[in-house]
């Protein structure tokens, strides 16, 4: 149908702009993707007790939608929150290719984020970037759940900014 907007009145087009609501369907998608983040739990060391802090009662993640999962088949997102050791690479790389697209990591921490402390250590890999393609990186030794939260909103962001613009945002 070919819509003609030169003859309504300014009245109709206030009208017509509070009842009709155009979108695509890739950001409805991403609009319900977005709002339901369940990510993995994959808690490597000391930063993984923040990160199960944040599921708890007091921050309550369950309210943003994002709701812990066990199997990597579940879940949509990997939060990479602790030192990434070179004989758990392959694990994580094995778990992270079991997930269904479309799919996003946070590396949480300066150890998922660059190796951390232990960087100089030969056994630790320096950033889990070089595993896995890393969305949101969330810096701090470790980062406390409200920066966690804080990172899952960027994550939530970028899916919505993507679908709208069709950009992606590395
Ligand atoms: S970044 Fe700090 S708190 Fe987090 S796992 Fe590494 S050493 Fe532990």
């Amino acid at each position: 149908m070919d819509l003609k907007l030169d003859n309504i009145s300014p009245g109709e087009l206030e009208e017509l702009k509070r009842s009709v609501f155009m979108t695509t369907l890739e950001q409805v998608k991403a609009w319900a993707s977005s709002n339901s983040i369940w990510p993995m739990t994959f808690g490597l060391a000391c930063c993984a007790i923040e990160m199960m802090g944040t599921g708890g009662a007091h921050y309550d993640l369950d309210r943003f939608g994002t709701i812990f999962r066990n199997s990597p088949r579940q879940s949509d997102c990997m939060i990479v929150s602790g030192t990434v050791t070179k004989k758990m690479a392959p694990v994580l790389r094995r778990l992270y290719d079991q997930m269904p697209e479309p799919k996003w990591v946070i590396a949480m921490g300066s150890c998922a984020t660059a190796g951390g402390p232990y960087v100089k250590s030969y056994s630790v890999v320096k950033g889990v970037d070089q595993i896995v393609p890393v969305d949101v990186y969330i810096p701090g030794c470790p980062p406390n759940p409200a920066a966690l939260i804080y990172g899952i909103n960027k994550l939530r962001e970028k899916i919505r900014y993507e679908a709208k613009t069709g950009k992606k945002v590395i």
